[in-house]
C-alpha cells in the first residue's frame, strides 16, 4: 500500500506574515491522524519561517526549485545545502512554469534531480504535456520522453524515495481538471515505464502524484484511482481550509 502524498506548492505567494499565517492556521487545522503525507513548498524567503513554526508538527516541508551546483558564482540562485540547512526534506524539480517561463531543460532537470538525491532531498519531479501536445495525441511520448531524460543515470537504489507529479500543463492554474480518468491512465503508462526502465518492485513503491487544478470538489475522485498517489496542490494550498479538505480526501 502506498502512503498518500499531499504537497502545496505556493508558487511566488505569502510573505512572512502570510507564511506564519498560513502555517498556523494548517497546524491548527491538520487531524494528526491524517494517513496522509503532507508537505508544503513556500517560497525560499520563508523557508526559515517554516522550519521554526513546523518544528515539531508532522508537516513536511520543501522548497519549489534549486540549482544543481553546491555553491560558488551562480549569482540568485539557491544551493541544495543552503535548503538542507533549512531543514528541507523536499524539492520540486522540473514544474511546468519553470520549464516553459525559465526554459528549464529536460538535461537541467536532470543535473537538479541528481543533485538534489546526492544531496539527501527528495525531489518531487514535475512532468506533462501541454494542450497542443495532448490533442496531437502525443502525451505518452512527452510524459515518456520526460520521465527517461529526467532519469538518466539515475539508478534505482538513488530513487528510493523520488516522487513523480504528472500534472498536464493545460490544467494547471486554469480550473480545469483532467478527468480521473486521464489521470489515472497517465499514471498507469507511467508507472509501466518505471517497470521497464528499472524494476517492477520500484514500479510498485513510487509515488505518483496528480497535480492540476485540485480542489476540494474533486480530490476525492482523483485521489481514489489506484495509480494516484497523491496531489500536488497550487491554488487551492493557498487557504488553509481548501488544502485541509484536499488532505481529508486523502484518507
Ligand atoms: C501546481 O502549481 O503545481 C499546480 C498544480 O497548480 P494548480 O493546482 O493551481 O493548478
Amino acid at each position: 500500500m502506498r502512503k498518500k502524498i499531499i504537497a502545496g506548492n505556493w508558487k511566488m505567494n505569502n510573505d512572512i506574515s502570510g507564511s506564519i499565517n498560513l502555517i498556523t492556521e494548517l497546524k491548527k487545522g491538520l487531524n494528526e491522524k491524517t494517513n496522509a503525507t503532507v508537505i508544503v513548498c513556500p517560497p525560499f524567503t520563508s523557508l526559515e519561517t517554516a522550519q521554526t513554526l513546523l518544528k515539531d508538527s508532522t508537516i513536511k516541508y520543501g522548497a519549489q526549485n534549486m540549482y544543481y551546483e553546491e555553491s560558488g558564482a551562480f549569482t540568485g540562485e539557491i544551493s541544495p545545502l543552503m535548503l538542507k540547512s533549512l531543514g528541507c526534506d523536499y524539492v520540486i524539480i522540473g514544474h511546468s512554469e519553470r520549464r516553459t517561463i525559465f526554459n528549464e531543460s529536460d538535461e537541467l532537470i536532470n543535473k537538479k534531480i541528481k543533485s538534489a538525491i546526492k544531496n539527501n532531498l527528495i525531489p518531487i519531479f514535475c512532468i506533462g504535456e501541454t494542450l497542443e501536445e495532448r490533442e496531437k495525441g502525443i502525451t505518452f511520448d512527452i510524459c515518456e520522453r520526460q520521465v527517461r531524460n529526467g532519469l538518466e543515470g539515475i539508478s534505482e537504489t538513488e530513487l528510493d524515495n523520488l516522487i513523480i507529479a504528472y500534472e498536464p500543463v493545460w490544467a494547471i492554474g486554469t480550473g480545469k481538471t483532467a478527468t480521473s480518468q486521464q489521470a489515472e491512465e497517465v499514471h498507469l503508462f507511467i508507472r509501466n515505464l518505471i517497470e521497464k526502465m528499472y524494476s517492477k518492485s520500484l514500479a510498485e513503491k513510487i509515488i505518483i502524484q496528480y497535480g492540476g487544478s485540485v480542489k476540494p470538489e474533486n480530490a476525492k475522485e482523483l485521489l481514489s484511482q489506484p495509480n494516484i498517489d497523491g496531489a500536488l496542490v497550487g491554488g487551492a494550498c493557498l487557504k488553509a481550509d481548501s488544502f485541509l479538505k484536499i488532505i481529508e480526501a486523502a484518507n
